[in-house]
């Protein structure tokens, strides 16, 4: 039977992930899925939630806006996935609960002055750049001194690393490349590692992940070619 809606394929590759994780020896359940909604409608966001969805990402902070008006996903956390533009961070830090693309020192200090008087601090994770094809991510030398700049601000909370792999056929590059986020994650620490996709997250688990974010592998193909970070 082919797989149809969000809630199907959201349970569909959770007792994947499942079978994954403990053939790769991880404790079953202990690897998050962040479901990547950006073109999928409120309404397929919902079932998937329905079916134990709970976490959420955006790339495009416009979009977010207009499709979850306040309260209208309750309990779920919502993530951040998007190019942090510096103007744009009082926004980010009202409208997400986490944000998993800190690359820059500029766009830490401005979520920092953002998100100040918040209830809770603002997760933040740090985006690593382990591909030649992707515009932004600290490098992993940067890393340690972006991570330290992260620790010192107040109203942000440092919990990982958020990677994108590289897009390839050949799975000895994908597997490097998430080993050197994996390495990274390991001197930055925290208890995330954004690490996997609809079309790798299998490697990722392999090499640690703790986090995938599955975007067309619940909700279906996207609409428009070339729709990753702007
Ligand atoms: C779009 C996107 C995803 C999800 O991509 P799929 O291949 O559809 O799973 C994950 N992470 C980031 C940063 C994205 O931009």
């Amino acid at each position: 039977m082919p797989l149809t809606t969000p809630a199907q394929r959201f349970t569909s590759l959770r007792a994947e992930l499942d079978r994954t994780a403990a053939a790769a020896g991880r404790e079953p359940g202990a690897i998050a899925i962040l479901g990547v909604a950006k073109f999928a409608p409120l309404e397929a966001v919902r079932e998937a939630v329905t079916a134990g969805l709970t976490d959420v990402g955006e790339n495009y902070l416009q979009e977010a806006r207009v499709k979850y008006p306040p309260g209208s996903l309750p309990g779920v956390r919502r993530h951040f996935i998007g190019h942090v533009q510096t103007n744009k961070a009082k926004a980010i830090a009202s409208a997400f609960d986490v944000v998993q693309s800190v690359d820059r020192e500029e766009a830490a200090r401005a979520l920092a002055k953002a998100a100040a008087g918040r209830e809770t601090p603002l997760d933040v994770l740090l985006q690593v750049n382990i591909s030649p094809a992707e515009r932004f991510g600290a490098t992993p030398a940067e890393a340690d001194r972006l991570a330290e700049i992260v620790r010192s601000l107040p109203w942000l909370r440092l919990d990982g690393v958020m990677a994108i792999g590289p897009i390839t056929d050949d799975p000895g590059v994908v597997d490097r490349a998430f080993a050197a986020a994996r390495e990274v994650f390991e001197r930055v620490g925290g208890a995330t590692l954004s690490l996997g996709m609809s079309g790798d997250w299998p490697r990722a688990v392999a090499a640690g992940s703790t986090m995938i974010r599955a975007g067309t592998a619940i909700f279906g193909p996207r609409p428009r070619k070339g729709d990753l970070a702007p």
